[in-house]
């Protein structure tokens, strides 16, 4: 090692100033986080949209032996690509894997953004295609919404237009045929993030058959696999072979691969869990209404507005009370009354609402 420790000064510098656009992504606080600092029993998360109910017992079982840690997972993963072949009715050929829709959207990056692209992203939204624009030195066009937080205007010249619906954090859909329209207009790439595509029965995935479109979807949500970082994404044929170049080599482990395959085999669990994840969304909403200006949801997660607390305020008193809720106010977009409540199990939800009430009952007005 060379003595003066100035060579490390100039590495942390370089990379400070490299990185100094990009924000820093804040995620919810954990559960064990919550419950040292309250010194709690008991705490709840209703902050990150997973599935409260898990994956089916199935995959759990299905894994349970796999020994082969020492080799490395199959590239191509043919089998699972079948699978959600059948399970989206698009031709394996056109279906892509990624870690996580994460995963997913770094490769699309990496294909077709360079310095001083412009990136169009409707805004609120998740806030990690922010940070890969400017991590890829990207001009980010941010684009209006309209009262409904459906997106009301595109910029023709963006390489890549990023659309989520449903939308997190707002959980609305877009408007099929606006979305047709950007399609049809822009020179660009369209990506379009379903993550909660299971919650809601507008979907925009046949749109997948446009030649500049790329479905997102992910495993993450309500096949209730966050934990093993399984995305797919679905393109043109054509498209899917430059992808392929810049993708990592192994995207996905075996144990994913597995898993996958066999939440896919067990639709039915899953869609148990997303009927009862709706019923309870439907119960929470009017409950929420007696405390907060709530938006529609067509997702597994509802976005409320306070009139009386900032947001960082409130969720500071729900997780003095043991319940995590996302703070909105650092999305680029959201009003600083704003908070995204992920949908929970009965009693959860219930806690959730006594926390409000006993809130409500010490200060006044939520
Ligand atoms: N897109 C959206 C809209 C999300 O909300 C999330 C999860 N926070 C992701 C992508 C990331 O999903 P994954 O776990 O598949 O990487």
């Amino acid at each position: 090692m060379e003595g003066d420790g100035n060579h490390i000064k100039d590495i942390k510098e370089r990379i400070r100033n490299f990185l100094k656009d990009i924000p820093e992504y804040i995620p919810g606080k954990s559960v064990e986080e919550v419950r040292r600092k309250y010194g709690l029993k008991r705490v709840i998360k209703l902050a990150s949209n997973e599935n409260p109910y898990g994956c089916s017992p199935n995959v759990i079982e299905s894994i349970s032996d796999f020994k082969n840690f020492h080799i490395y997972p199959p590239s191509d993963a043919v089998e699972l690509r079948e699978e959600i072949s059948r399970y989206i009715g698009f031709e394996e050929d056109m279906i892509a894997l990624g870690a996580g829709m994460d995963g997913i959207m770094e490769t699309i990056f990496r294909m077709c953004v360079r310095d001083g692209d412009k990136v169009a992203i409707p805004i609120p939204t998740y806030t990690y295609y922010e940070t890969l624009a400017r991590m890829h030195r990207a001009v980010t066009v941010f684009l209006k919404r309209d009262e409904e937080f459906k997106t009301a205007e595109f910029e023709r010249d963006a390489v890549l237009t990023i659309l989520n619906s449903p939308n997190n954090p707002t959980g609305n859909v877009e408007s099929f045929d606006f979305v047709r329209e950007i399609v049809e207009s822009v020179r660009g790439l369209v990506f379009i993030d379903e993550a909660y595509a299971e919650f809601t029965q507008k979907r925009l995935t046949m749109l997948a058959e446009m030649e500049n479109v790329i479905i997102g979807r992910t495993f993450s949500k309500a096949f209730g696999l966050a934990n093993l970082r399984i995305g797919y994404a679905i393109m043109h044929p054509d498209l899917r072979r430059e992808f392929m170049k810049v993708s990592t080599p192994f995207p996905l482990s075996n144990i994913a691969i597995i898993a996958a395959i066999s939440a896919l085999k067990d639709r039915e669990y899953m869609e148990n869990t997303v009927r009862m994840i709706l019923a309870e969304r439907r119960r929470l909403e009017k409950k929420l209404k007696s405390f907060f200006r709530v938006y529609p949801s067509e997702a597994n997660f509802i976005y409320v507005e306070s009139e009386h607390y900032s947001s960082t305020e409130l969720s500071n008193l729900l997780e003095r009370r043991g319940i995590i809720v996302r703070d909105c106010s650092n999305f680029r977009g959201c009003s600083k009354h704003s908070l995204r409540i992920s949908v929970g199990k009965r009693e959860e939800n219930d806690m959730l609402i006594e926390a409000l009430e006993e809130i409500h009952g010490i200060y006044g007005g939520v």
